[in-house]
């Protein structure tokens, strides 16, 4: 099957009556920004055997493909409208394409956002994704908003992404519902794209945790001209962790691992009540620490300081 059979078969679709005025097929794509709002966009590019198995399920892989990006429009308080595709294969295989486009639109209507273009070449299996979102000016979530006297918010669960990785390559064994649970997570990790909408009037600086908290945070502090402190035994952990590992273990995950995809944000004191309120009433945060004048993010076990092993992902180190 050639380049352009693939495209019209399996990455083009009906998107009229929707904010794409013209989608796949021309030199562009036109699109329209609903009025008054910022373009927010971002890309990833997730290469096989770095980011994910070459070998894993395709259909799997293009969903993570598409979460991981939307994640960085969750982290800045954007809506999602748009996003391309720039896919590098080693071969036409149509099995392949076809499942990697079901993954695709299937995460791709599940967030409400349209394929837009693309391109597709020849060559070692890499994808990448560029989102477009929409935000109003004055909501986007910054990392350099961070404040001291800021109080310190994760969503969701920590260390998920990192004990799942060691289920799938074998270091670690776990019960069935545990690693059904962790390989859940990993592969179709869930952009918080609601719970920033809710966020995005009320944090003033957030952070999509895909290197690992301490990483991550970290950007937020160097940005904000700020330092952390995390509260480890705050650390939210779901009971796949816990079961499955020791305590210290629980914690490197949890500050260190990467792939989580939740989001970390800062909260000025006028905001805190109306925030804490949110999570007693249901909302998927909790207060991990707070933000202090310095540099760094300092991390403290009880009242002792706690030593983490590695400071998150780097493609150069
Ligand atoms: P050009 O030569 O102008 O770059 P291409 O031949 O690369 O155009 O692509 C033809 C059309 O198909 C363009 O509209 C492009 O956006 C779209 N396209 C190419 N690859 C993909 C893809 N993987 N997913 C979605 N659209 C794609
Ligand atoms: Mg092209």
């Amino acid at each position: 099957m050639g380049e352009f059979e693939l495209i019209n078969q399996y990455f083009k679709r009906d998107t009229s009556g929707s904010s794409v005025v013209l989608g796949v097929g021309d030199d562009c794509s036109l699109l329209q920004l609903p009025a008054e709002k910022q373009l927010a966009i971002s890309v990833d590019t997730l290469l096989a055997d770095v980011h994910f198995p070459a070998d894993g399920d395709p259909e799997a892989i293009a969903e993570r493909a598409l979460c991981v990006s939307l994640s960085d429009l969750a982290a800045m308080g954007a809506k999602p409208l748009w996003f391309t595709l720039a896919l590098t294969l080693p071969e036409a295989n149509e099995a392949w394409v076809s499942a990697f486009s079901r993954g695709l639109f299937r995460a791709a209507n599940t967030y409400g956002c349209e394929l837009v273009g693309g391109d597709t070449t020849r060559g070692p299996l890499s994808i990448s994704v560029q989102v477009m979102g929409s935000v109003e000016p004055h909501l986007a979530m910054k990392r350099s908003g961070a404040a001291v006297g800021d109080l310190l918010f994760v969503s969701g669960t920590l260390g998920d992404g990192a004990a799942a990785l060691a289920v799938l390559n074998g270091s670690i064994k776990v019960d069935d519902e545990s690693s059904q649970y962790l390989s859940g997570r990993y592969y179709h990790p869930e952009p918080r794209l609601a719970l920033a909408q809710t966020l995005a009037p009320l944090a003033s600086a957030a952070i999509d945790v895909s290197d690992g908290l301490v990483a991550d945070l970290g950007h937020i502090c160097k940005a904000s001209s700020v330092a952390a402190t995390v509260f480890v035994e705050r650390l939210p952990l779901s009971s796949a962790i816990l079961k499955c590992a020791a305590t210290p273990q629980q914690y490197q995950w949890a500050l260190s691992g990467g792939d989580d995809y939740q989001l970390c944000f800062t909260v000025a004191p006028a905001n805190i009540a109306q925030v804490e309120q949110l999570i007693a009433a249901g909302l998927d945060a909790t207060n991990i620490g707070e933000i202090t004048e310095g540099k760094g993010v300092h991390c403290r076990l009880i009242d002792h300081p706690f030593e983490i092993e590695g400071t998150g992902y780097n493609h150069f180190d």
